[in-house]
């Protein structure tokens, strides 16, 4: 079969060249551009894929399709003309996973989403977008009329105050019984890449204190083996909204390309997303683990 690749929906950012394990996938070069006027990727040898899904799991755009793995797949409920945002955003891979999950619960026609603008998950479930922070509440509130939906609420975590605000509402929650996605993303550098000025948190570990979750857990998103494990932690956590559990949290932490990158939200080279997730791997990732906090 070998993996399909939409070349115009492909955004050039390189996030499923290092992930074949069959060292299948290349980028264009310079000269070769899409309908985006970017660099794409290529399947060099069609014939040596085994269908294995990797790419389509770490594609940031939804440009990958492989029909026989995985068994179940979230491909056509992602909104291609909006994911993702720009060049190598990972809320394109957070889509994926969500869109995987729901399709393999089989809860689509339950599952509802209350995001802040700028969250940027466009799938094709009940979406309720707001320009203020009033989704937080509603959420909650949709949720207590409508017990038997399935409710997720995406808190994005970014400068000081947004991540303040979290802080503010996890620890307030009690026996609310939905699943809370935490973006921690927006990091912002300061002059000379080598620390962090703003942005990020570990409020896990005193949520943990409390004990009312019934998950708590961070993941990364930029290894295969990263985006299997927010997967298995995304479709734990809906799993237990089902069953009536406590809430759960999940949060994902990545970096902001354009932000990091200081430049406009458009698309990025493929050198420069290299170069930020390098500094990300220095400055970062060490200072916040991939773990599991708590599980009930
Ligand atoms: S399906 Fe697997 S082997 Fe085929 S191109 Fe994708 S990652 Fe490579
Ligand atoms: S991961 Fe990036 S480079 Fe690879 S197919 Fe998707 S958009 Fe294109």
């Amino acid at each position: 079969m070998a993996a399909k690749i939409d070349l115009d929906q492909c955004m050039g950012c390189g996030n499923c060249l290092a992930a074949c394990p069959r060292n299948l996938l290349k980028l264009t070069d310079g000269e070769q551009t899409n309908g985006r006027g970017v660099r794409y990727v290529e399947l060099s040898s069609p014939d040596a894929c085994v269908d294995c899904g990797t790419c389509e799991l770490m594609c940031t755009a939804g440009a990958i399709r492989v029909d026989c793995s995985p068994a179940v797949s979230g491909y056509d409920l992602i909104r291609k003309d909006k994911v993702p945002p720009h060049a190598g955003c990972y809320l394109g891979t957070l889509s994926k996973v969500l869109a995987d999950e729901i399709v393999r619960l089989g809860i689509r026609q339950d599952t509802v989403i209350f995001e802040k603008k700028g969250s940027n998950i466009y799938l094709e479930v009940e979406t309720h977008d707001y320009d203020g922070s009033e989704f937080y509440e509603d959420g909650l509130r949709y949720k207590r009329e409508h017990p038997e939906k399935i409710v997720i609420l995406i808190c994005a975590s970014s400068k000081a105050g947004s991540t303040a605000q979290n802080v503010k509402w996890l620890g307030a929650l009690k026996e609310e019984k939905v699943t809370i996605i935490k973006t921690l993303n927006w990091f912002e550098p300061n002059e000379t890449m080598d620390g962090l000025k703003t942005g990020g948190c570990h409020h896990l570990e005193e949520l943990a204190k409390q004990g009312n979750a019934s998950l708590l857990a961070r993941a990364g998103v930029r290894t295969p083996a990263e985006v299997s494990e927010l997967r298995r932690l995304v479709g734990k956590a809906l799993k237990n909204q089902m069953e009536g559990k406590p809430f759960s949290v999940v949060e994902m932490l990545f970096p902001c390309f354009y932000r990091v990158g200081n430049r406009p939200q458009s698309l990025m080279p493929y050198e420069d997303i290299r170069r930020i997730n390098a500094w990300f791997d220095t400055c970062v990732v060490p200072d916040y683990e991939y773990r599991v906090y708590l599980d009930h």
